[in-house]
């Protein structure tokens, strides 16, 4: 609580009393009760200080709003457990003590540990600055080299590091989320529960459990840590590399499965930008275990339950990489808004063996697990441009019309024992997964095109080789899922350089502008205003304009 926040002793009664002699001021206050609101906050905030909270309450039901107020922060400091004067200096002292005394001594081999996932760039680091008088704060960028004795300083508790993510070539090697509570809800908690972690508040415990649950759900593993000032900090790891775009399409990802925050809570994503700026810096994070220098907190890394593990080398252990191409497999299914760059200079493939309704969905059901089903899901969003416009608006608008869910459900949710294609779509447009879980306990007839075309209109279906519907009985766009895949490994032709360490950004840059074009012509061929209505790739592509395109084509988010 603050100075300006602390109720200020009411002035004395009229007739003036010991405060300590509780009876003699109920005398008084029977003896003559307060007429005004004035006069009743002054009395509430008397039998407060004498300790009488029960009429103080009584009390507090003719208050206007405002004073109530001012009389429920004195009732909360006044309540049994309320942190004292005493406290908070008890809690500065020990602070201090353990800025002086490092919970665990650090070692070359811990500090080795530490580099190898909070390293991050070799050739430089920042130093957290607070200036106590002025309550400010600030990171120094050093420009040497982040050693191994830096790292002991840090674990020491000597100085506190913070690291930019960005590598030069624009890769990183981790990202985070930084969730901080609103000023409110810390003032809230710490009134009632004294001063310490913010980790301790239910709202932003539930967050972060909420990106927890999905990163576990998603295959991309976060790890939390007490980022000793306002929240928390998770952390997602890269090995090799990634470009620091692809590293924010996955927290995107992240985000929209799990929900956006609430309210109390407030985030941040790590890295901010593609690369570095001109001075070769770009935003920075503080990194764990070692001491937040306003709050003299340490910054341990939590368990998943939010605990504080406390040896930092157990913590460390505990870290591993995103699993490469379930990252790719992610990345793929976020940028499949458009049909792949190679499709510009094939022709249109030829659309499965026939099949009954039944024995498809039986054989959708048979697909294996995993890279199988996923792989499975690509295939018909590569082909079937109904599917992908309902993927794109599950993402984009996060919604979908009940018929548009069932059509989702009926394609996509019926691929393998787990259909994490359909099912992220569906819980990023908020969609219970009840109706998935139901339909998946038979084997439904898949959902046909000719009820797509009803849903998205026939522009979509132009060009489309299920359209051949004489070689097809019942034409369906999860004909395409138990096609055999052809030719380069599934994300191979689409996106070669995701697994690559080293890489600059022209790649990304040429997938934008093949993305761009067939969103143009697209477009154009959906609107019908295409006299030429030539298939993809047909023709010179037309130029991408601007970054601001460039980010609409690559980064599909809402
Ligand atoms: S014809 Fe069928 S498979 Fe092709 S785009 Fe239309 S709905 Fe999809």
């Amino acid at each position: 609580m603050t100075d300006a926040d602390s109720p200020q002793p009411p002035a004395a009664p009229a007739e003036t009393l010991p405060a300590t002699d509780l009876e003699a001021l109920r005398a008084a206050h029977a003896a003559r009760p307060p007429t005004t609101p004035r006069e009743r906050l002054r009395w509430a905030l008397r039998f407060v200080e004498a300790g009488d909270l029960e009429t103080a309450r009584a009390l507090r039901a003719a208050l206007p709003a405002d004073d109530a107020a001012r009389l429920d922060r004195a009732l909360l400091a006044d309540a049994p457990g309320a942190p004292t004067e005493e406290d908070a200096a008890e809690a500065e002292a020990d602070a201090l003590d353990l800025r002086r005394a490092p919970l665990e001594r650090p070692d070359t081999a811990l500090a080795r540990l530490f580099l190898q996932w909070f390293g991050g760039r070799p050739d430089l680091y920042a130093r957290q600055w607070h200036d106590r008088r002025r309550r400010r704060s600030g990171y120094r960028p050093v420009r040497e080299p982040f050693t191994e004795q830096v790292a002991l300083d840090h674990l020491a508790g000597r100085h506190t590091v913070g690291q930019y993510p960005l590598f030069p070539d624009g890769t990183v090697s981790f990202a985070a989320f930084d969730l901080d509570l609103s000023a409110s809800a810390l003032a809230e908690l710490e009134a009632g529960h004294g001063p310490g972690s913010p980790v301790r508040h239910p709202v932003l415990r539930a967050y972060a459990a909420r990106l927890l649950e999905a990163g576990a759900r998603l295959g991309l593993p976060l790890f939390p840590e007490d980022s000793g000032g306002k929240g928390l900090h998770l952390w997602l790891f890269f090995a090799p590399r990634r470009p620091a775009r692809a590293a924010r399409q996955l927290l995107r990802h992240l985000l929209e499965v799990a929900g956006a925050p609430p309210a109390d809570v407030s985030l941040e994503l790590f890295p901010k930008q593609d690369a570095p700026g001109r001075r070769g810096l770009s935003s920075l994070i503080k990194l764990p275990l070692g001491l937040h220098q306003a709050t003299l907190r340490r910054c341990p890394l939590l368990t998943d339950g939010f605990e504080p593990i406390e040896s930092p080398e157990a913590a460390l252990r505990r870290l591993r990489p995103v699993d490469p191409p379930q990252a790719d497999a992610i990345l793929g299914r976020r940028m499949l808004s458009l049909p792949l760059p190679s499709a510009r200079s094939e022709a249109a493939p030829a659309p499965p063996a026939a099949s009954t309704p039944r024995s498809l969905a039986s054989a959708l059901r048979a697909l294996g697990e995993g890279p199988d089903a996923r792989g499975a899901a690509d295939r018909v969003l590569a082909r079937c441009a109904q599917l992908r416009a309902l993927v794109d608006r599950a993402y984009a608008e996060r919604h979908l019309d009940a018929p548009e869910a069932r059509a989702l459900i009926y394609s996509l949710g019926l691929l393998g024992p787990e259909p994490t294609t359909a099912r992220d779509a569906l819980v990023a447009a908020g969609v219970p997964m009840r109706e998935l879980h139901r339909v998946r306990r038979g084997l439904p007839s898949p959902v046909g095109c000719k009820r797509l075309r009803a849903l998205g209109g026939d522009a979509r279906c132009r060009g489309c080789a299920m359209r051949h519907r004489d070689a097809q009985p019942y034409p369906t766009p999860a004909l395409f899922a138990v096609e055999a895949p052809r030719g380069e490994p599934r994300h191979a032709a689409f996106a070669p350089w995701l697994g690559q360490a080293e890489l600059g950004p022209e790649p990304v840059e040429e997938l934008g502008d093949a993305v761009r074009a067939l969103d143009a012509r697209l477009r154009r061929l959906e609107g019908g205003d295409d006299p030429a209505a030539a298939p993809p790739g047909d023709g010179p592509a037309p130029t991408a304009s601007a970054d601001g395109a460039a980010d609409g084509a690559s980064e599909p988010t809402p």
